[in-house]
C-alpha cells in the first residue's frame, strides 16, 4: 500500500525513515520524493501487513500521513485510447488491450501528474 509522508521542516534533521525501517523491518520502497530546504514530501510504498505500524511511527515523529487507496483518476467516457499516457508514463501503468483499448495496472502509478499534462482529452487526473 502507498503513503504519502509530509514531513515538516523542523524534522529535516534526523533519519527518521530510516528508522522506521529499522525499528519495524519494512521492506519500504520509495517510490517518489519531492525534498527541499523547507519540507519533504514522499510517496512510499509498504508492504500490507506493515503499513499500520509504519504509518504510526511515522505520526508519533510529527509527520502527516495519508493512504493513498488511488493515484490517478482515469475518465473512461472521454477517453479516445490514442495512447498518449503509454508513452510518457515513466512506470508503464496504461497498457493496450488486444482490441487496442487502454487499461490502467494503477497500483504501479507513483503520481508524477506526467500523463494528466499529457492527455489531450484531459481524461485524467490525480486524486487528492
Ligand atoms: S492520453 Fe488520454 S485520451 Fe489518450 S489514451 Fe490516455 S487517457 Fe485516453
Ligand atoms: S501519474 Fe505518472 S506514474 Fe501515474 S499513471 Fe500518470 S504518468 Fe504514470
Amino acid at each position: 500500500m502507498k503513503l504519502l509522508l509530509r514531513f515538516p521542516s523542523y524534522l529535516h534533521e534526523e533519519p527518521h525513515t530510516a528508522e522506521v525501517i529499522l525499528e519495524t523491518g519494512a521492506k519500504i520502497n520509495i517510490d517518489r520524493a519531492n525534498v527541499d530546504a523547507v519540507r519533504g514530501e514522499l510517496i512510499i510504498d509498504v508492504p500490507r501487513d506493515k503499513v499500520e505500524r509504519v504509518a504510526e511511527l511515522f505520526r508519533e515523529r510529527g509527520v502527516e500521513v495519508r493512504k493513498l487507496m488511488k493515484l490517478i483518476a482515469w475518465d473512461e467516457g472521454r477517453c479516445v485510447h490514442c495512447g498518449a499516457c503509454i508513452s510518457v508514463c515513466p512506470t508503464d501503468v496504461f497498457k493496450f488491450n488486444p482490441l487496442w483499448e487502454i487499461y490502467l495496472e494503477e497500483e504501479k502509478c507513483i503520481r508524477c501528474d506526467v500523463c494528466v499534462k499529457a492527455c489531450p482529452l484531459r481524461a485524467l487526473a490525480s486524486v487528492e
